[in-house]
């Protein structure tokens, strides 16, 4: 059984090198993260070509997902690149003062409205939660604190607020350039890191379309904020991102799994994708081997139903790229036996807005209790395959497109498998034979299986799904075959 759910995987210096790059895809990475917080445009765009020409070599479909930095609040500089805080000593954020010039007591912040944002009594979180600072006395430029958890703090740290409420906008002056870059490099997906609500979703969407741009939009939830707003944000995006290490930060880590878990059900209810995110393998930087709570972790975003889980550090900057991409995998192979992987509700007390939902509909549910072998769904845009994965299943489903733009959109989503068909759609009958035989070729079914297929009468329309047809393999050029062993 092929692995369903996918697995992203940040690039960085750890996967610039071809050969690393090359053993990264073999182990099995469905899509990579291009993260526009580090590196120029060239960078991002010869990163992308290098991964598709290798893809290509060796025979894979990768997606590509274009990163934006975000608002990420920082401070500045350090005269001598890190302080040590020490609990119960005071230490200032200081808007006014030289960006370069931190030292013991204070140092600058790069986001000057951020005194306006922040009162008496409010806790700041910098380096992700590793230094507390309790805020003493606030005034226009200066942010006075006292360390609650003191340590070494280094160069442009970044700052949250527990609980959310930073004004910054989703959009920075370097996002807006950026998601040109990503329209040039094809992004496959763009991410929006810290939307607030659906107008960030959408003015972003809106730049990346006016910018030439096609892929899907993945709206990050790492503020508090966004949990607020979070049906229209999910409404909005075609994909979320459970950033973990940003929104553990502003709501606090105890919150997480069960947040976790509402976002998965509620994306996937929605009809759109959601990916899990940050810190899943974090031991594997330096390790070889994962530990339990690692395992237990990606196992049970398995379980919950996530469509793929992320990479950010261990692939980027680790010591194993490739390694750790394996190890991932078996750990979702592991997770994905479990019963509780497979099945579904079927939705049995929803109605359906469109024709091609409904046969996507009817399909995972016959899938599920007929027992067949796999699901061939000829696409055009990528929708019925979408609405299928959204059914809890252990069958594959096959999305065959002539659309390399589908086929690198659908790697992201969960037991959907992108493969490339052209056939000659005049004979329905042979359409049928040719994209069963593809699937015969790759070992994925043999004679006697049953398989589903789905198709439009108007093949290579968007949107035109509408017959559902159950075939039996190797039953195809004779009469058409439609009795079940026993
Ligand atoms: P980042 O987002 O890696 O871009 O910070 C993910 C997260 O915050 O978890
Ligand atoms: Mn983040």
């Amino acid at each position: 059984m092929p692995r369903r759910t996918k697995i992203v995987a940040t690039l960085g210096p750890a996967t610039d090198d071809p050969r690393a790059l090359d053993e990264l895809i073999q182990a099995g990475v469905d899509v990579c993260r291009i993260n526009f917080s580090h590196g120029s445009a060239g960078e991002h765009k010869a990163r992308a070509e290098t991964v598709r020409n290798r893809a290509r070599a060796c025979g894979r479909q990768v997606g590509i997902i274009a990163d934006l930095q975000g608002p990420k609040i920082r401070i500045g500089a350090f005269r001598d690149g890190s302080v040590e805080l020490s609990e119960g000593a005071m230490f200032s954020l200081d808007a006014n003062m030289d960006i370069e010039a931190g030292h013991e007591t204070a140092v600058g912040i790069l986001y000057k409205a951020l005194p306006g944002d922040v009162a008496r009594g409010d806790t700041l979180l910098l380096d992700d939660g590793a230094i507390v600072l309790w805020v003493d006395d606030v005034d226009e430029a200066e942010i006075r604190c006292r360390v609650v958890v003191g340590g070494v703090l280094s160069d442009k740290k970044g700052i949250n607020k527990q609980g959310g409420g930073l004004s910054a906008a989703a959009l920075t002056e370097k996002d807006m350039q950026d998601i040109k870059t990503a329209a040039d490099l094809e992004a496959d997906y763009l991410a929006l890191s810290f939307p607030r609500n659906a107008k960030d979703v959408n003015m972003a969407r809106d730049l990346f379309y006016k910018a030439g741009g096609h892929g899907g939009l993945i709206a990050k939830i790492e503020r508090a904020e966004a949990l607020t707003n979070i049906e229209e944000i999910i409404e909005a995006s075609d994909v979320i991102m459970i950033a973990r290490g940003d929104l553990g930060v502003e709501i606090g880590d105890p919150e997480l799994p069960g947040v976790q878990k509402k976002l998965v059900a509620r994306a996937r209810k929605m009809n759109r994708v959601v990916i899990t995110a940050t810190q899943m393998m974090q031991s594997m930087i330096e390790n070889h081997t994962p530990t339990r709570a690692e395992v237990m972790d990606v196992a049970n975003a398995v379980l919950d139903g996530t469509d793929a889980v992320m990479l950010s550090a261990e692939t980027s900057v680790g010591k194993h790229p490739a390694k750790v991409v394996a190890s991932m995998g078996k750990i979702c192979l592991g997770a994905e036996k479990q019963r509780e992987a497979m099945i579904s509700t079927h939705r049995t007390g929803t109605t359906f807005d469109y024709i091609d939902e409904a046969i996507a509909m009817a399909t995972m549910y016959t899938a599920n209790h007929l027992g067949v072998t796999a699901i061939i769904s000829l696409t055009e845009s990528g929708s019925t395959p979408l609405w299928m994965s959204r059914i809890s299943s252990g069958i594959p489903i096959y999305a065959m497109t002539s659309s390399v733009k589908t086929r690198r959109r659908v790697t992201l989503y969960r037991g959907v498998y992108p493969v490339s068909f052209k056939p000659d759609f005049s004979d329905h009958a042979i359409v049928n034979k040719e994209a069963v035989d593809d699937l015969v070729r790759r070992g994925a079914v043999r004679d006697g299986d049953l398989v589903i297929i789905t198709k439009g009468d108007l093949a290579g329309t968007a949107g035109g799904t509408n017959t559902m047809k159950v075939v039996k393999v190797g039953g195809l050029h004779t009469p058409e075959y439609c009795k079940i062993d026993p």
